[in-house]
């Protein structure tokens, strides 16, 4: 099968997965696609490629006799964000020659609001019918890794050294490594394929944390509640002002760290905040975090001990710091990207990935794109000629060279 049917094929299966869900997977329906890609890559000649029971996929290509490498992983996610529907899927394959794209009567996929629209220009793009999500994010990056893999396997003339693949449940709720066997993934260090735009290549992303508030208030009846009361909701507004308004999502960028609230519900006599705290700089988020602190014991020193409960717990951290050491694998890369002529795009990654929980279990592993744009919406689309350039990358990456 080819890159572009591949592709088309795992849309077809529904992989949302669910935020609020307590199992593992959060939807069972991953699944159908891990098992279709177990079935697939025996196919092709992969015959260790197995799916556990937390449904992720893995499989590996014994190296080219004689040649000795380290181990390389290349690992994308199945899942769907649950943002939009991801079910029914009906994609569409287009030549772009500028102007808006139609999705349907409805809906269109705008210069005016995307104005490098025309970066596009003479390619083919998969669009969708503007009610589900594409689900390039990111059934691309398995469909680029598979290609890539088959032909290895059909060109025994080019040398590799041992690939391992890993395709995962999870990413989009934040638990893509919670279950991962890292000795039966097993290589030294790897990459992702969860990217967008051809080029991008990352390796930094946010220090996370997440912030609960409990705000335990007092209601009495307001005809005498003087000088009784404690008014949770009242607190809890004093609460989230207590935090810059210009260090929130909407006002930042690029290195720029930031408190966001996300929830707020409650009364008189509680009320629940929810918050996450992020930032690039692992000193600068110690301190957002002592900040959080301070801002409950002011709290407790003024309306009373108890008044505020606090939990805060750190969800990921940036990757930078532990990758840094063996910026060699970031330079392969870059290397893979410019041979084939196009320019690496180094950005720092305003969120987390699977590679930064991996690359804190001693899998160092940096972030590639996949020729995807418009992630999490109707809007998604991905590009054809970026794609079949990102099989030749993968070639170029997992070919033993320097490494022999
Ligand atoms: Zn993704």
């Amino acid at each position: 099968m080819d890159l572009i049917n591949r592709f088309l094929k795992y849309v077809s299966f529904e992989t949302t997965s669910y935020e609020d869900a307590e199992c593992f997977p959060s939807s069972p329906k991953v699944f159908e696609l891990a098992d279709y890609l177990v079935d697939e890559l025996k196919g092709i000649g992969l015959g260790d490629a197995m799916r556990d029971e937390y449904g992720y996929v893995y499989a590996h290509l014994e190296a080219t006799p004689g040649v000795e490498a380290d181990p390389i992983g290349l690992m994308s996610h199945m899942d769907t964000s649950s943002a939009v529907s991801g079910a029914n899927i009906k994609p569409r394959i287009l030549k772009y020659e500028g102007g808006d794209i139609q999705l349907n009567p409805e809906v269109a996929i705008k210069v005016s609001d995307f104005p490098d629209l025309d970066h596009y220009l003479g390619h083919e793009l998969i669009v969708t019918d503007g009610t589900t999500l594409l689900g390039a994010d990111d059934k691309a990056g398995i469909a680029e890794i598979v290609t890539a893999v088959e032909y290895l396997i059909a060109h025994p003339e080019v040398k590799h050294g041992r690939i391992c693949l890993c395709f995962n449940p999870e990413e989009e709720t934040g638990r893509g490594t919670e279950h991962i066997d890292t000795e039966k993934f097993g290589p030294k260090y790897a990459y992702t394929l969860d990217g967008d735009r051809l080029g991008g290549l990352e390796y930094e992303c946010f220090n996370g944390a997440g912030v609960k508030f409990k705000v335990n208030g007092i209601n009495i009846h307001p005809g005498s509640a003087k000088n009784k009361m404690k008014n949770a909701v009242l607190i809890g507004t004093e609460l989230v002002g207590m935090f810059p308004a210009w260090e929130a999502p909407a006002h930042t960028e690029g290195y720029e760290g930031f408190y966001h609230v996300m929830g707020f519900e409650g009364d008189e006599s509680g009320a629940l905040i929810s918050m996450i705290v992020r930032d690039h700089d692992r000193a600068k988020f110690e301190e957002r975090k002592a900040y959080v602190r301070r801002v409950v014991d002011y709290l407790n020193a003024k309306y009373g001990e108890g008044t505020v409960e606090l939990t805060m717990s750190d969800t990921y951290y940036n990757m930078r710091e532990l990758v840094e050491p063996h910026m060699e694998i970031v330079d392969k890369a870059m290397d893979a990207l410019r041979s084939i002529g196009v320019e690496p795009v180094v950005k720092p990654i305003r969120g987390g990935t699977d590679g930064a929980g991996l690359t804190y279990m001693g899998i160092p592993t940096p972030n590639l794109c996949t020729g995807g744009q418009n992630f999490h919406g109707v809007l998604e689309f991905c590009s054809i000629d970026e794609m079949k350039k990102m099989v030749e990358v993968i070639v170029k990456l997992v070919t033993a060279d320097k490494w022999l």
